[in-house]
């Protein structure tokens, strides 16, 4: 059997380009299963020899993203009748019509496209911080999004640092901008004086490896909207990341209410892509005549 493999390694800009047109034969053995006359497979197994042929093509990035959304294609593809290619998701948001030529898209798929994005493999891109997997085309996204060789970049603003140990970076150079928590982040919280002219405060826990950033949003009417991140990579599927954060009431007799908030500690590897979905605001009283208040976080 004969088995064509388009390898692919991407290269500064969005073309990617390789050994244009060198093709290299290997040998690779399979184990298949033998079936018996009755179509069942025995434990028996035989060796089957089969010839790999792997080559390489230069090839323009866009023609492998979808032309609505310009994200790379998953392992769905679909098209029109006129053979206009678009993703799943695209095909719902067009409400299933061709935005080129209005025809219905989202039945027909494009299996031939798909045959070739399913055969096409790379080193993942974060492979110089130490990644040695190969990943398939129509996974990339995915996994360079939980890729825990994926490099993390320092918050804080004038710093260059993009590396893999961030929390201990920050002990290094910003520890006294930083928040160390002693005891149980979960059960006993930290407490941090929150200053509304800052833009985050770093929460970390001794001896931990997570960095956790209180974000300090300023784009709120009439008050604050603090959340809280965590700049690394996503925690294993089995294991949730929640957080809490809690205000205590300014005064009494002032009428103002405690305040909280709980969710899941979502996870990035730079601040400046990152928008909160969900946070506490904390209006204008709240803040007194020093600007600051008081939060404890748990984690
Ligand atoms: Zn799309
Ligand atoms: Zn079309
Ligand atoms: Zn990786
Ligand atoms: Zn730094």
């Amino acid at each position: 059997m004969r088995l064509t493999r388009l390898g692919m390694m991407k290269k500064n800009g969005k073309r990617t380009t390789m050994d244009h047109g060198t093709a290299k034969k290997t040998r690779s053995v399979k184990k298949v299963a033998k079936k018996t006359e009755a179509g069942l497979c025995t434990d028996q197994q035989q060796d089957v020899e089969e010839e790999t042929t792997k080559m390489t093509y230069s090839i323009d990035s866009d023609s492998l993203e979808c032309g609505i959304c310009f994200l790379p294609f998953e392992d769905r593809v679909y098209m029109c009748k006129n053979g206009h290619a678009a993703c799943g998701s695209c095909c719902v948001v067009m409400g299933r019509k061709c935005p080129s030529c209005n025809e219905p898209i989202g039945d027909i798929r494009c299996r031939p496209l798909e045959k070739v994005l399913a055969a096409m493999s790379a080193p993942c891109k974060f492979r110089a911080s130490g990644c040695t997997e190969t990943v398939g085309y129509t996974e990339r996204r995915s996994h360079e999004a939980s890729c825990p060789h994926a490099p993390c970049r320092c918050p804080f603003d004038g710093c260059t640092y993009l590396g893999l140990l961030l929390y201990n970076h920050i002990l290094d150079e910003h520890a006294t901008d930083a928040v160390v928590a002693m005891g149980s982040l979960r059960h006993r919280g930290i407490t941090v004086t929150v200053h509304k002219s800052k833009p985050f405060h770093v929460v970390l826990h001794r001896g931990g490896t997570r960095v956790f950033l209180l974000l300090n949003g300023g784009d709120v009417l009439s008050g604050r909207s603090l959340s809280l991140v965590s700049v690394g990579p996503p925690p294993p599927a089995n294991c949730e990341l929640r957080y809490k954060i809690e205000l205590a009431a300014v005064g009494p007799g002032q009428g103002e209410l405690a305040l909280s908030a709980s969710g899941t500690v979502p996870c990035v590897r730079q601040l400046d892509v990152f928008e909160a979905k969900a946070f506490l605001f904390v209006p204008e009283a709240y803040w007194g005549s020093s600007g600051t208040v008081s939060v404890t976080v748990h984690i």
